[in-house]
Formats: C-alpha cells, sequence, structure tokens
C-alpha cells in the first residue's frame, strides 16, 4: 500500500497520514499537497519512517483510511 503524508496540518496541528496511489483515501490532500512516504505493508511502517523524516511534525494517521494508527490522544 502506498502512503503519503499531508504537506499541511489539519485543526490540530498534525500531519495526517493517508493511503495514496490506487486505493487512495477519499480524503488525502491534492496531489501537490502531500509528501510521498512509499509503499509499506501497513501503516506503522509508514509512521515510523514519516516520524523520522519529520521529527518536527507532529503526525497522525487519517482516522478514515489508518485507523489502525489514528491516536486520539495525541493532541492532549
Ligand atoms: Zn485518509
Amino acid at each position: 500500500m502506498i502512503f503519503c503524508l499531508s504537506k499541511s496540518s489539519n485543526g490540530y496541528q498534525e500531519h495526517e497520514i493517508h493511503i495514496s496511489g490506487p486505493a487512495a483515501c477519499p480524503r488525502s490532500p491534492d496531489f501537490d499537497k502531500q509528501i510521498n512516504l512509499g509503499d509499506f505493508q501497513d501503516c506503522s511502517d509508514a509512521m515510523k519512517l514519516a516520524r523520522k523524516k519529520f521529527p518536527d511534525l507532529r503526525i497522525n494517521g487519517c482516522f478514515h483510511c489508518v485507523l489502525d494508527c489514528y491516536d486520539p490522544f495525541l493532541t492532549r
């Protein structure tokens, strides 16, 4: 599965990870507003890479497409 990271933050100052590519999440950002993370088995690997590449960003999974990586407590 291909994952991307949104270049812009949501209302909680988090950058969301979405599924991209052929099975893209309907809520994933426009192509020019996303950073391609690559192809991973599951979202936790994509999340790890994103946090390593962008340590200063608050990164969370999208509630709609990667619920397993969505952390409701990240914002608190
Ligand atoms: Zn999504």
